[in-house]
């Protein structure tokens, strides 16, 4: 087993991840079997509770867990399902060390960082990257060298090393080389020192700037950071993310990487991604696609969102343009000022999606862009809040049933269309309870959806705690709506379509994290193909 270790120096948000994943896709172009790991320094045990607010999107799992957005990158990048225990948080170390302790495990020790926490943490990696059968685990060290939180990581990954020998453990640096009249190698020096004195010495240095490294300041940090010069790597702001691993391959990094762990490549195969992303960075046509949320300013927030529009995009060799609209912003005084307030904000879009979200806030905005896409016949599709919101809409708009709501939104609502899945009643813990990961999902015969799939079966992933209510369903159907995804019992509700519209499809699930970067997801791919007509119809 090989390990490649990225860190992070000077601040976060460095596109670290990013950094890794290309790392991880280059590896995998010369023929390796390669996984990765993400550790977390906090002290939650998973992402689940967290707010978008904090770090962005929350991504799931085919097993159900809720984690990092970066594992999404790494899913995206390597072209892999990744589990639950490729995210190490210090909430699951802690728990599991602790857990021993109550068990009497530790036979009367006293239980320490040194080496309890950090063998623990050293387990974790090893036993991972094993199961995965992978020939290359990358590991993604969180923070930033020198927070407090990050050193038992460092510490056991520094062991690591030592135990598996030299050959088999690479250290990658991640740093900031700011512009200030000219570009700055001292924050890396100083991240490095920091590094060294912990007992880590950086194989190769990642410089993060605006612009492409001079050759002078490469020369400068290879001098003071004690690398090679071909190991300072230059990365500069690239125009989309997917060009990462071509910019730093430029420079030769996979070689440098397999040189050092005495690792021959089987093949390079870098073409169909060279054509990928031609086709994201030069396309021959756009459509416009607006996004109504309401984390609008934090974009991390719909990440797998933004990607699968652009996988898809790229597959029609057509640039996505994304409107961003924040729901609120289109809630007026009365239904038909906001109605009118749509009109106005989504004239000339091709296209339009609601993303999942919880709670009540911007929801009679998200409801507005609904009705005007199923009613201006807009291509539209609709994300687990954005399903849900379909059905309720449709509801209230077509069947005239005025009151029906979510009782999400409305405790005791008289038409709680959306309501609480039975599982859901009595629980009062946040983490890890609502329903969760894959899921079977069966397609009737001649719907959208089956066209689409072009299958009778899926599986795909899902965060919920509400579902269409039962009792509706009849009412639902008769009034035109189709049901066209069900679950294996038939009674959950998992996609739901409008036959008189020439796209309309929303789904309980969120087909967004299995969208790979050459192979859109069937919902977004045939968004892009509908926004295209509707674009020509327009013009
Ligand atoms: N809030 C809704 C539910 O819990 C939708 C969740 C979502 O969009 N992920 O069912």
């Amino acid at each position: 087993m090989k390990y490649i270790v990225v860190t992070g120096g000077v601040l976060s948000g460095l596109g670290k991840g990013i950094t890794a994943s290309s790392i991880g896709r280059l590896l995998k172009s010369c023929g390796f079997d390669v996984t990765a790991i993400k550790i977390d320094p906090y002290l939650n045990c998973d992402a689940g509770t967290m707010s978008p607010f904090q770090h962005g999107e929350v991504f799931v799992l085919s097993d159900g867990s809720e984690v990092d957005l970066d594992l999404g990158n790494y899913e995206r990048f390597l072209d892999v399902n990744l589990t639950g225990d490729h995210s190490i948080t210090t909430g699951k170390v802690y728990r599991t060390v602790i857990e021993k302790e109550r068990r009497g495990e530790y036979l009367g020790g006293t239980v320490q960082i040194i080496p309890h926490i950090t063998n623990e943490i050293r387990n974790r990696i090893k036993t991972v990257s094993k199961n995965s059968g992978a020939d290359i685990a990358i590991i993604e060290l969180g923070g930033t060298v020198g927070d407090i939180e990050s050193m038992p990581y460092l510490e056991a990954v520094r062991q690591l090393h030592i135990e598996v020998g030299d050959e088999n453990l690479l250290f990658v640096h991640t740093t900031l080389v700011p512009f200030m009249g000219e570009q700055k190698t001292k924050p890396t020096q100083h991240s490095v020192k920091e590094l060294r004195a912990i007992g880590i010495f950086p194989d190769i240095i990642v410089g993060r700037s605006h612009e492409p490294l001079e050759e002078n300041i490469k020369r400068k940090i290879s001098l003071f950071c004690d690398v090679p010069v071909r190991a300072v790597i230059s990365a500069p702001d690239a125009r989309n993310i997917y060009e990462v691993p071509l910019i730093i391959e430029e420079q030769r990094i996979s070689e440098i990487i397999l040189e050092k762990m005495h690792l021959r490549a089987y093949r390079r195969d870098l073409d169909q991604w060279r054509t990928f992303v031609k086709h994201l960075l030069n396309p021959g046509r756009s459509v416009t696609i607006a996004v109504i949320g309401k984390y609008i300013d934090l974009r991390d927030s719909y990440f797998s969102v933004t990607e699968s529009l652009h996988h898809a995009g790229a597959r029609e060799d057509t640039r996505v343009d994304i409107l961003w609209i924040e729901a609120e912003e289109l809630e007026k005084e009365t239904p038909e000022a906001s109605f009118r307030e749509s009109e106005e904000r989504l004239a000339g879009v091709n296209g339009i999606v609601v993303p999942g979200g919880f709670d009540e806030r911007g929801t009679r905005g998200k409801l507005i862009a609904i009705r005007y896409a199923r009613e201006r016949k807009v291509p539209f599709i609709g994300l687990c809040l954005g399903f849900q919101l379909s059905v309720v809409e449709f509801c209230r708009n077509v069947i005239g049933l005025c009151s029906a709501n979510s009782s999400e939104f409305e405790r005791g609502s008289s038409d709680p269309v959306i309501d609480i899945l039975p599982e859901q009643l009595g629980i009062s813990s946040l983490g890890g309870t609502m329903r969760l990961g894959d899921h079977r999902v069966l397609i009737s015969d001649g719907t959208l959806a089956h066209s689409i799939y072009g299958a009778t079966e899926i599986f795909e992933r899902h965060r919920h705690r509400y579902e269409v209510n039962p009792d509706y369903i009849d009412r639902i159907q008769a009034g035109g709506m189709i049901f066209s995804g069900r679950d294996e019992e038939g009674i959950r509700m998992e996609i739901c379509e409008l036959p008189d519209h020439p796209y309309f499809i929303a789904s309980q699930f969120h087909p967004e994290f299995k969208s790979r970067p050459m192979r859109p997801t069937p919902m977004f791919h045939n968004l892009v193909i509908h926004a295209l007509r509707h674009r020509g119809s327009e013009q």
